[in-house]
């Protein structure tokens, strides 16, 4: 029998294992087989972590700018030279396609760059005084005020990073190079189901130079090490991504502090009968079975008008039936599995909920293992649940209107808003799309899963709180401080 490689998590510095020595199993969801054990850390590691993180963010604030941006590039070099090892490993814990998972590490590796930049030119702000004038005998006003206002940005200390497994590299790397670029130390809590991935982020933040503790991975599960995160008082900041039901639990347990929310979807693609139509179905498609639809932005809810209806459904089922569905490590696969079994347990749901409503399942709605059949299923209504809730699967749900109001009201009516889409050739129905629904990112002509680096990403109802990417996380990353001095006041004008 093969012995599982262990993998050890670095606290403080120093690659551990846990203080218990108890690990878990990472497990391959293509193949179903163990491909590592990880060590299942306990609190005593978790206030190592943070003792260490505290000591080191001194450290980190202390470091000019200009330092923290070489860092960042150099780890940006380090993780160009690794980057088909990241993407095979990506592949393996997760589940997507090879050429998803190296798409995952060209997201990934921006990142380093990126926040380099964004250290250098992020900046407060010296403000005009709104204080009285200085007069400097009775009634003799000087024309000037004693006061002086400035903002700074400072590092908040200790950020923790807590990631999903659908994007185990790119997520918890926007976390850690934006949170280490604002001069806080970073411990991060990957997923249970990739936690590899971020354990080779923390190899190459280490590789790059970064002070000792300045990166922290703690592996094990969310009710137990994430949860002691969130609840520490010494933990300033918390950049969360995942599910609605875990971010909800954080607001109710974190306590004051700074939250960052990145959470679910349920994004709609109106289809309008002014659009293209070829680009819509394929927008479609890439929306609904990319990384077999477990994205946050994928198309969850595809919303065609009625007169278009025929023509759309028989294009989506012919592209439908062109995915290559199979072994993620093989170059032609366009689509690999679920990745683990309570995931696919509620797509199974979705879709006999929505058969058992009356909708028509048009091809697919079968799976084998965690390989479920990319499906599309007509005749969905806001009763159901594939309507309803993220259903996170290869599934393409369609719904009809009569009016762009009724489309608007439709993709409006579930409590989620983070990426939506729109096909029309009207300049005017794209406002009027992108004006009324309420999501944190609208793409007119562009799939769901569309996003750029520089522009704020983030949800709007309950898929989130505040933004990322670019200057955007940096508010988030960082405390405002306003300094006020009276220059009149002293003993030596
Ligand atoms: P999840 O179950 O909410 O888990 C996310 C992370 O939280 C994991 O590291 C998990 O650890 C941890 N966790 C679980 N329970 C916790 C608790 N009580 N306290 C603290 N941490 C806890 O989400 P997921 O299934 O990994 O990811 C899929 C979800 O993420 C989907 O809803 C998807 O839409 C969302 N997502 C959102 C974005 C975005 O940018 N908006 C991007 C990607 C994914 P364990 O793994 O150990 O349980």
């Amino acid at each position: 029998m093969i012995s599982l490689q262990t993998r050890k998590v670095l606290i403080d510095g120093d690659w551990r294992s846990s203080s218990s020595g108890a690990v878990f199993q990472v497990v391959n969801p293509a193949s179903g087989e163990p491909i590592f054990q990880v060590p299942k850390c306990t609190l005593e590691d978790v206030k190592k972590a943070i003792d260490a993180a505290k000591k080191a963010s001194k450290i980190m604030a202390g470091l000019p700018v200009g330092v923290r941006a070489q860092l960042l590039k150099k780890a940006g070099e380090i993780a160009e030279s690794r980057k088909e090892e990241i993407a095979r490993s990506i592949a393996q814990e997760c589940g997507k396609t090879i050429r998803e998972a190296r798409e995952e590490v060209w997201f990934s590796n921006i990142h380093y760059g990126d926040a380099a930049a964004e250290v250098m030119r992020y900046r407060g702000a010296v403000l005009p005084s709104t204080a009285d004038q200085v007069a400097t005998s009775a009634g003799d006003l000087k024309g000037g005020t004693s006061k002086r206002i400035l903002v700074t940005k400072e590092p908040i200390g200790v950020v923790a990073v807590i990631s999903p497994w659908n994007w185990p590299a790119d997520i918890p790397n926007i976390g850690l190079s934006f949170g280490l670029a604002a001069g806080n130390a970073v411990i991060l809590k990957p997923s249970s189901y990739t936690p590899i991935s971020g354990l080779l982020l923390a190899e190459i933040y280490e590789a790059a130079g970064f002070p000792k503790g300045a990166v922290n991975v703690v592996t094990g599960s969310g009710g137990e090490v994430g949860d002691a995160l969130i609840r520490s008082p010494d933990i300033g900041a918390i950049v969360f991504t995942g599910s609605v039901e875990v971010g909800e639990e954080i607001t109710r347990k974190a306590g004051i502090k700074k939250l960052l929310l990145e959470l679910g979807g349920n994004g709609p693609i109106v289809v309008m009968d002014d659009g293209n139509l070829e680009h819509a179905v394929e927008a479609s498609a890439v929306g609904a079975y990319y990384l077999a639809g477990q994205c946050c932005t994928a198309a969850e809810r595809i919303l065609v008008q009625e007169s278009i209806h025929d023509r759309f459904v028989e294009k989506l089922v012919e592209r439908t039936k062109k995915v290559i569905m199979g072994d993620p490590m093989k170059e032609e696969s366009d689509m690999g599995p679920l990745n683990n079994e309570p995931s696919a347990k509620k797509v199974d749901q979705h879709v006999s909920d929505a058969r058992a409503r009356g909708a028509k399942i048009l091809t697919g709605g079968k799976r084998d293992r965690l390989f479920h059949e990319p499906t599309v299923i007509d005749k969905v209504t806001p009763d159901m649940l594939v309507f309803q809730e993220e259903t996170f699967g290869p599934i393409a749900p369609i719904t009809t209107f009569s009016t762009m109001e009724e489309a608007i009201d439709l993709a409006n009516a579930t409590p989620y808003g983070l990426t939506a889409a729109a096909f029309t050739s009207s300049l005017r129905r794209a406002f009027l799309l992108a004006e009324g629904i309420k999501a944190g990112t609208v793409n007119i002509n562009e799939t769901t899963n569309y996003w750029e680096q520089q522009a704020p990403f983030g949800g709007n109802k309950k898929s989130g709180l505040g933004r990322e990417l670019s200057n955007w996380i940096m508010e988030d990353l960082t405390d405002t401080k306003t300094i006020t001095f009276d220059i009149e006041k002293v003993v030596d004008r």
